[in-house]
């Protein structure tokens, strides 16, 4: 049932858009050369370390501030910002209408910069419908799945965990949302649910039929 304390909590990247196929290709390769220049290690041990971090913490950031003192802002302004994101992102109508007729809140809860968010949300044409875009500079640089990060985003927003549900791709983030006490959405063409998944879709579009 809908009601109009609900707060719909989206995740941008393969949530509200493809990144998968175009835009993670290029980013992991920026931030694998990053890597490489930063702590002058060949790109095979970079490569390691990028998916040993992304693994662990959920983000590569987190990893390279906490074991070799990198910059975030640094950081994430030489992986995001000279991503051609209006030739990798597109509008579409659907989109926004589909998330338009959502009752209630819509926020962004994304692992990504605000910049780069920002960016993306500006493409697809939708910025204006979300009240708060919650970035990893938002948390502090404890993205998800950290409870810390949830913590500060709830309080941000003003909201209780169990008003909010939770679009997202990816399932620890999702553990995590479930603790909380929010209700749970996986975009996923996965056939098989996990027990903290409250619906599984294979597209966010499909919002538009479904009951949560
Ligand atoms: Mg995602």
């Amino acid at each position: 049932m809908q009601n109009s304390q609900r707060v719909w909590v989206f995740d941008l990247d393969d949530t509200l858009h493809d990144a998968s196929s175009h835009i993670f290709p290029v980013m992991n390769k920026a931030m694998t050369q990053y890597i490489m220049d930063t702590l002058n290690i060949d790109e095979h041990h970079a490569f390691k370390l990028r998916q040993h971090y992304w693994r662990i913490y959920g983000a590569t950031l987190k990893g390279l501030m906490r074991h070799h003192g990198v910059d975030p802002y640094h950081f994430l302004c030489e992986t995001h910002d000279n991503i051609d994101l209006e030739n990798m992102v597109s509008e579409t109508k659907k989109l926004r209408h589909c998330i338009n007729r959502l009752k209630g809140r819509k926020v962004i809860f994304t692992n990504a910069p605000m910049n780069y968010a920002i960016r993306v949300l500006n493409v697809l044409g939708i910025a204006d419908l979300f009240t708060v875009v919650f970035s990893v500079e938002s948390t502090n640089f404890h993205p998800k799945p950290s409870v810390r990060g949830f913590r500060q985003l709830l309080h941000v927003i003003k909201a209780k965990a169990s008003d909010c549900v939770m679009m997202e791709d990816n399932l620890p983030a999702l553990m995590t949302a479930k603790r909380m006490g929010m209700k749970t959405v996986w975009i996923s063409k996965s056939l098989q649910k996990p027990s903290f998944v409250d619906l599984r879709i294979n597209n966010v579009l499909a919002l538009t039929h479904s009951r949560i």
